[in-house]
């Protein structure tokens, strides 16, 4: 990987290693599906492997390289697999690691369809899921079966902002060797880089922070290592998980600007978080850079900033919930994170309506939970649209 001695936001505007031909500044589209072998002799090596070269967009392509690239370098890893989404990501991990008689151990509170699938699809296929509160690593201990083939983190948590000791899990899991993954969507690589913990995968949706301006969706899987990359490169070509070259170009257009567009966001989660906490309408408030978030000291430990995903309880639960969600004027009512404009949701009648009672209380998505995403707004709208939505509650 090139560029390794760059800063962050340097690499977030350089990596990718691709020379244009022609000069130009900005990586092209190569809109195209397929490419010209120079002779017949040259197509035979490109299948086999012998010469670099490019066969066919679903394989791989320019454009779509390049961003595999850039992320990899980001998060220090060996290789980047893009994929048409989030969940494409998320499936070529399931798929890659899982099958019939295997066994998952994730974290209670995920992003709701990474969890959903694992107990309506993939049972199907003879898989099993076991959901634990893995704030406590000896949980995750506890669960272990001889089939256990994967751990899968999301950290901090969707929608509960919980945080999960990514070193103490990787050293469980290692004794036992079994691969750990990291969904670091809320972080993204700016604010955690999950393999110097000692995970094995990273995966994002990148429709979220990295690209950051809510007009796609995509996702990237990147592999600590060759061995991981190999086994997971040919569910995302073969499953048809890939990304397109158009969407991968705005993607790494949206990546330049990640490190800046993080730091004035998670400044002003930093102040909305505090004028939450004081607000009598407010039962408690979940945010990292808050002395008060039960995991405050991890969150320092392994995480270069608190980020700007705020969660937070109405004191009137799920009616006030969503009293509040038809008040708000500049926040958009809205499901996703990570954009540039504030957005608000309301997890118990959207994002996790489908989850079980059980499953929304275990993973601690109380009736009146709002969730939060900070944008780059003026720091001043943002609050006096959370005050005035307030007022009605
Ligand atoms: C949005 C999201 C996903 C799924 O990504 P899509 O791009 O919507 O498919 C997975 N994990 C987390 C944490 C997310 O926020």
């Amino acid at each position: 990987m090139q560029d390794e001695n760059l800063g962050f936001n340097s690499k977030a505007v350089h990596a990718g290693g691709f020379e244009d031909p022609k000069g130009s500044a900005v990586t092209p589209i190569y809109q195209t599906s397929t490419f010209k072998f120079k002779n017949a002799d040259h197509g035979a090596k490109c299948f086999s492997g012998e010469e670099d070269g490019y066969i066919y967009t679903r394989i791989g392509n320019p454009t779509i390289e390049e961003l595999e690239n850039a992320v990899a370098s980001l998060e220090g890893g060996f290789g980047g697999i893009a994929t048409s989404s989030g969940m494409a990501a998320v499936n070529t991990v399931y798929l890659a690691y899982l099958g019939a008689g295997k066994h998952l151990v994730a974290h209670n509170s995920l992003y709701g369809p990474s969890r959903a699938i694992m107990e309506s699809l993939y049972p199907k296929f003879g898989v099993e899921s076991s959901f634990i509160d893995a704030t406590d690593p000896e949980n995750v201990r506890k669960t272990i079966k001889p089939n256990t083939a994967l751990i899968y983190l999301e950290t901090p948590a969707n929608p509960t902002i919980g945080i999960t000791d990514i070193a103490e899990i990787c050293k469980i899991a290692h004794e036992h060797n079994i691969p750990v993954c990291v969904d670091n969507t809320f972080c993204s690589p700016y604010l955690q880089k999950p393999f110097e913990f000692g995970v094995d995968i990273v995966l994002h949706s990148m429709t979220k922070f990295i690209n950051g301006h809510a007009d796609i969706v995509a996702g990237m899987v990147i592999a600590k290592d060759e061995k991981h990359y190999k086994i997971m490169r040919p569910v995302m070509v073969n499953m048809g998980f890939n990304m397109d070259p158009h969407q991968a170009w705005l993607t790494r257009r949206g990546l330049k600007t990640l490190g800046i567009r993080i730091d004035r966001a998670q400044q002003s989660a930093q102040k909305v978080a505090e004028f939450l906490e004081n607000h009598p309408k407010v039962e408690w408030v979940l945010y990292p850079g808050l002395a008060s978030h039960p995991q405050f000291e991890l969150a320092k430990k392994q995480m270069k900033g608190p980020g700007a995903m705020i969660s937070f309880g109405l004191k009137g639960g799920y009616d006030a919930g969503k009293k509040m969600m038809n008040q708000v004027q500049m926040a958009l009512l809205a499901v996703s994170l990570g954009g540039i404009e504030t957005l608000i949701q309301h997890p118990a009648s959207m994002t996790h309506s489908k989850l079980s009672k059980e499953s929304k209380d275990a993973a601690g998505i109380t009736d009146g939970l709002v969730r939060l995403s900070v944008g780059i707004e003026d720091l001043k709208d943002i609050i006096a649209d959370l005050e005035q939505a307030l007022k009605h509650v």
